[in-house]
């Protein structure tokens, strides 16, 4: 098999619906070469069923990020499955409904922990719940984020919690690159996800596409992050750590 992945183990978290971006990291994955095993939150037979339309049969083992339990178990379903891992992709993100929506100033602090450990702790998480798992040459972690510079409408309370998943991923970077592991991030413009549509007033931030992205944005077109991700797992990153690569068409970098 050929391809910029080819040869290459890959686990990737978040494949909930067709629309997940980890839907298509996976299927361009496998496009590439790579095997790919799957996790599942909050139910394996929602992803086994999604997992049925990418291009090769993928395994799907049940996966809450903040539950201890499943991080301990996941090594040895793993290895039994792929032998190793040569890369991992962190697609997750969740706050409560009373942490997003133009709540900001009244979160209670059980939302915002609760938006912190499942967005931004579980990089850490999953990635050492993985790390025994790679080869002596090391692997890559690649997680999604959404542009945690600035403050945008509706998105409050995970504007801190990408703010700390984009930190964690530079620490992860520094602590890890002894083992050749290297830990970067998509910074990705807004799709019709799940996740995106159970934020209330989601449509009012995407609008800013419309009017600043440089390159034509579509909102029902996950692909170009999937494409991002895979990108960052090859080995054509080598020398690449800490970084986040901006798949959003150009919007953060333009003025007024
Ligand atoms: P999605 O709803 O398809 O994926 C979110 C995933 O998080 C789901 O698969 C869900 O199962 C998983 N998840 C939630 N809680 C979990 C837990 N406790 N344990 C394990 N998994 C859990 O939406 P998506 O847009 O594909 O989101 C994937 C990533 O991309 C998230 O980090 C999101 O913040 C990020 N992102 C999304 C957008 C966007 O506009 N949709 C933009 C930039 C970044």
């Amino acid at each position: 098999m050929s391809g910029i992945l080819a040869g290459k183990r890959i686990l990737i978290t978040g494949v909930l619906m067709e629309s997940s971006i980890a839907f298509h990291a996976a299927k361009v994955a496998q496009e590439q070469g790579a095997e790919v095993i799957l996790t599942a939150f909050p139910r394996p037979t929602l992803t086994e069923r999604i997992a049925k339309k990418l291009p090769k049969p993928a395994k799907v083992i049940e996966l809450d990020v903040t539950n201890q339990e499943h991080l301990d178990g996941l090594e040895a379903k793993v290895r039994e499955e792929l032998g190793g891992l040569d890369g991992v992709v962190h697609s997750i993100g969740f706050a409560p409904q009373d942490a997003l929506g133009g709540n900001f100033l009244k979160t209670s602090f059980e939302s915002v922990s609760t938006a912190m450990h499942v967005s931004a702790f579980s990089l850490k998480a999953l990635t050492m719940a993985c790390l025994p798992l790679m080869p002596e040459e090391g692997g890559a972690v690649v997680g999604l984020t959404f542009d945690a510079q600035f403050a945008w409408p509706q998105y409050d309370w995970m504007g801190p919690a990408k703010a700390a998943l984009e930190a964690t991923s530079r620490y992860l970077a520094r602590d890890l690159g002894a083992r050749n592991v290297r830990c970067n991030l998509v910074s990705a413009g807004p799709i019709g996800s799940m996740a995106a549509k159970s934020i209330p007033g989601f449509s009012e931030l995407a609008k800013v596409w419309d009017t600043r992205s440089p390159l034509n944005w579509d909102m029902g077109d996950p692909e170009p992050a999937g494409k991002g991700v895979v990108a960052l797992l090859s080995d054509f990153f080598p020398k690449t750590t800490g970084e986040i690569v901006h798949v959003d068409g150009g919007v953060h970098m333009m003025g007024a």
